[in-house]
């Protein structure tokens, strides 16, 4: 008998191990590791994870696995073990952990149907299997093989030899398959002429859309729009010839390549100059040597980064290797997808969350089958299953967005080392402004530092230009463009040449005050203010998505005085109006961006100089290269100087130093003007310089003052509910817990309430541990986490525990 160890689909502390199932003889033949399955848990069935199969079992009278879900493995062994020690590190069940690794196509309920590739060699090989198969189209495998469980042998057999292949079929994912019109014709070109003849002399283009059929081979099959387009007509005269029967419409559906239809330039391996040269050789060295060693690349925008892990990548594949490139959020960044389409075309998958779903399967798959050896994708790429990896690259290492906010709770960072470790494979971590943790570990030599601190070819960084609004305010210039900003925006557009103007938005939101009394809007769920959208004219709460009418008088004292505040790009593009009414301007933000690939259009038409300047948010700051723009203006730099975030001055230069990047990238020489009302603020000052060094020095000394990392470690618990005093009391009990647990090195701060102190009606209370070796913490924590479990119901006690929090509100 065999045995299978199941990981199975319920949240509840006791259940986050392994229950052993007997495995039916059906299903013996290809049961591995790494499948799905259903199997029967109480009075239900359940979705469960193989975690390995064994010859026996302690337990007498197992209940059966009832049905497998994959026909092959759609976690390798590695990323079992991966699951395993993500669960443990992140505190979260492993069955958690190990969605987390695929995609949503397949927590869905998908029926799963045999495709037959290859016809000759089945009827060949697998006659019986496949008169059945052309018997039954359409119908789930797990269903054929209960039926015909004689046949299970010969569609393993098939599927192994690539004859069949089981897929999700995703009927309702429009976006996967394109549905294409054709055009054809069952007539002969002698039939065709006789009915041309006889058509009306009025009929001119139904003629000549007959004529084209004559000339061209019989029975041509055309698409409808490529007709059109050649003989420029509209769709009426075709329909009238399918109405009399002369030519025949057909849909047919394709298979979509998200990317195919975007012509995208092959580029080749450029000679790197003597910097790129030195970076790229302990890459090498590692990558040929086979032992895992983790680089940080600290290179200045623009100094050939990305070439250097492009070459990097050509040498993994001639190795017949598989590599991992994450870019952040890179549904944001289509020039960063461009370059790697552009080296290495088919071999590259792309995974990110601008995908459909049916899309980011079929990307997966690709992975997993080994039809491509490279995958670029935002942070849970990094789960991508390839058996061989041969290099991991984070680029943009210190973005916030590699953190994952819900369960589990990883950064990628640490995922792709443990990948490296497991494949004894190079992870390179890339930044111009890397975070302080990795930084700090190359200064160590924890990890092997690497610096390209020039531009490719010479070009300079740009010149920075700090301006003080206070001053301009004195001036008497009360606009949001200062005076030196100005005048270089008008010189742009003397010169036609490009600019970019960049708002920093977050925590500057359109709040709405009465100017007589100072009453702020807020959220009646949350205690934050509403923002203010101008277009519905709407109060919105970004938190819970409450939603009011803008109040003609003040809920506070009646007065009629209401104002609202805080710049918004709406607002900086209505002055921009107004003041330079000659300029193009793109606005990029969410409201603009919200369509599927209007992101991707709007940098497009910038790009070929559709416009003069682009102005925007966050989504601006990143990766961009445009040769014509060589004027940066940032509006408000010190916007997020005092959110209540310990990162916010690292947040803060890396941010002026992305949007600095943007300008000079070509020939032409580049500059950038910073508007803040902190510009005594070191981030800002280093930043203008271009000086991550002082930067560096300066932060870490705030670190160490203030026992943040990466001195310290953090571990954040956060509480919720609807009753404060349930959560106050509740968070005490863990403060007092975690000082008697824990050794006297170890930091408990709180509890306190939550930055946000209230969310959807919930009032939120947090713990803060700052410690540097607590061998207990881990069990510590999951024993609180096993003693408060955590429920679904409105009326329940919600805990999180954070290790290594990003968001400290
Ligand atoms: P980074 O990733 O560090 O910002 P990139 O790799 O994007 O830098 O390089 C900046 C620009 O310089 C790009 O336009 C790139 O094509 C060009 N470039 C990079 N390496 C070379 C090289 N060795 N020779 C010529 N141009 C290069
Ligand atoms: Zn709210």
């Amino acid at each position: 008998m065999m045995i299978a160890k199941v990981i199975v689909d319920i949240p509840v502390k006791e259940t986050d191990r392994p229950f052993d199932y007997k495995i039916p003889l059906e299903f013996e033949s290809f049961i591995q590791p790494g499948m799905r399955v259903l199997v029967p848990f109480g009075p239900m069935k359940r979705l469960g994870f193989i975690l390995s199969i064994e010859k026996q079992s302690e337990i007498k009278n197992l209940k059966a696995i009832s049905q497998v879900i994959d026909p092959t493995p759609v976690l390798t062994t590695e990323l079992l073990s991966l699951g395993k020690w993500l669960s443990a590190e992140t505190l979260c069940p492993r069955l958690f952990a190990f969605s987390a690794m695929l995609p949503a196509v397949l927590k869905g309920n998908y029926k799963k149907i045999v495709r037959i590739n290859d016809k000759e060699s089945l009827a060949r090989d697998y006659p019986t299997l496949l008169d059945i198969l052309l018997n039954k189209p359409e119908m789930e495998w797990t269903e054929l093989l209960k039926k015909e469980p004689q046949q299970s042998d010969s569609l393993n057999a098939a599927m192994k030899k690539g004859y069949i292949s089981i897929i999700q079929w995703i009927k309702n994912d429009r976006r996967t398959y394109k549905r294409i019109r054709y055009i054809t014709t069952a007539l002969s070109k002698d039939e065709l002429m006789d009915v041309s003849s006889k058509l009306d002399k009025r009929s001119l283009k139904q003629k000549q859309v007959l004529e084209y059929f004559i000339n061209q081979e019989s029975h041509l099959k055309v698409e409808i729009t490529e007709i059109l387009k050649r003989l420029n007509i509209g769709p009426s005269s075709i329909k009238q010839l399918v109405k009399k029967g002369y030519l025949v419409e057909t849909t047919e559906e394709v298979y979509r390549d998200p990317y195919a239809d975007k012509e995208i330039e092959r580029t080749t391996s450029l000679p790197l100059t003597t910097t790129q040269k030195n970076a790229l050789a302990p890459i090498q060295e590692s990558i040929r040597s086979q032992t895992h060693e983790v680089f940080l690349c600290h290179g200045v925008t623009g100094s050939g980064k990305t070439e250097v892990y492009l070459q990097a990548i050509e040498k993994i594949l001639n190795m017949g290797k598989e590599a991992i490139v994450l870019v952040p959020e890179i549904a944001l960044t289509p020039q960063m997808v461009h370059r790697f389409k552009g080296r290495f075309g088919d071999e590259v998958a792309v995974l990110h969350s601008g995908l459909s779903q049916g899309e980011k399967y079929d990307e997966w798959r690709k992975v997993l089958e080994g039809t491509v050896h490279v995958a670029v994708g935002a942070r849970s790429a990094i789960f991508a299953p390839f058996k061989n990896l041969g290099l991991i690259v984070i680029d943009e290492e210190h973005e916030t967005s590699y953190k994952q906010e819900e369960q589990p709770r990883y950064h990628a960072r640490d995922v792709a080392i443990f990948r490296g470790k497991y494949h004894q494979c190079p992870v390179v971590l890339g930044s111009a402004t890397p975070s302080l943790e990795s930084y700090a570990r190359a200064k160590k030599g924890v990890y092997h530092l690497i610096q390209l601190l020039e531009r490719v070819n010479q070009r300079s960084l740009p010149e920075v230009q700090m301006v003080d609004m206070r001053e301009e305010l004195r001036a008497n210039n009360h606009s949001m463009f200062s005076k030196q900003l100005f005048e270089k925006l008008q010189d742009r557009l003397e010169k036609k040449e490009q600019s970019v103007l960049f708002l920093n938005r977050r925590g500057y939101s359109t709040f709405v005050m009465c100017r007589d009394c100072g009453y702020v809007v807020q959220c009646p769920h949350c205690d934050i203010s509403l923002t203010y959208h101008r277009k519905q004219g709407m109060l919105k709460c970004h938190y819970c998505g409450h939603q009011e009418p803008y109040p003609s008088r003040c809920p506070e004292c009646m007065g009629s005085h209401l104002r609202y505040f805080g710049t918004g790009t709406q607002r900086v593009e209505e002055e921009l109006t107004k003041v330079l009414p000659e300029a193009r301007v793109i606005r990029m933000d969410v409201d603009t961006t919200q369509r599927k690939g209007s992101h991707e259009k709007l940098l497009t038409a910038f790009g070929e100089g559709k416009a003069d300047i682009l102005l925007g948010t966050q989504m601006i700051a990143k990766g961009l290269d445009f040769p014509k723009v060589t004027l940066v203006g940032v509006l408000a730099a010190d916007a997020m100087l005092h959110l209540p975030d310990f990162r916010s001055s690292e947040k803060t230069f890396q941010l002026l130093t992305q949007v600095s990047g943007r300008a000079g990238r070509d020939k032409l020489p580049g500059e950038v003007i910073i508007q803040s009302y902190s510009t005594e603020h070191y981030s800002i000052i280093h930043a203008s310089n271009h000086d991550y060094q002082s930067f560096y020095d300066q932060e870490m000394q705030m670190r160490y003052r203030h026992h943040y990392p990466p001195f310290y470690y953090l571990a954040m618990i956060t509480l919720s509910h609807t009753q404060v005093t349930k959560v106050v009391d509740t968070a005490e009990k863990i403060a007092d817990h975690l000082k008697k647990g824990l050794s006297s090195g170890a930091q408990i701060l709180g509890p306190t309430s939550s930055a946000i102190p209230r969310i959807k009606d919930r009032y939120r209370y947090q713990c803060m541990v700052k410690y540097k070796r607590e061998p207990n913490l881990l069990s510590l924590l999951k024993r609180i986490q096993e003693h408060y479990p955590t429920g679904t119901k409105n009326d329940d006690l919600k805990i999180t525990i954070d290790l290594n929090p990003f968001l400290m509100m």
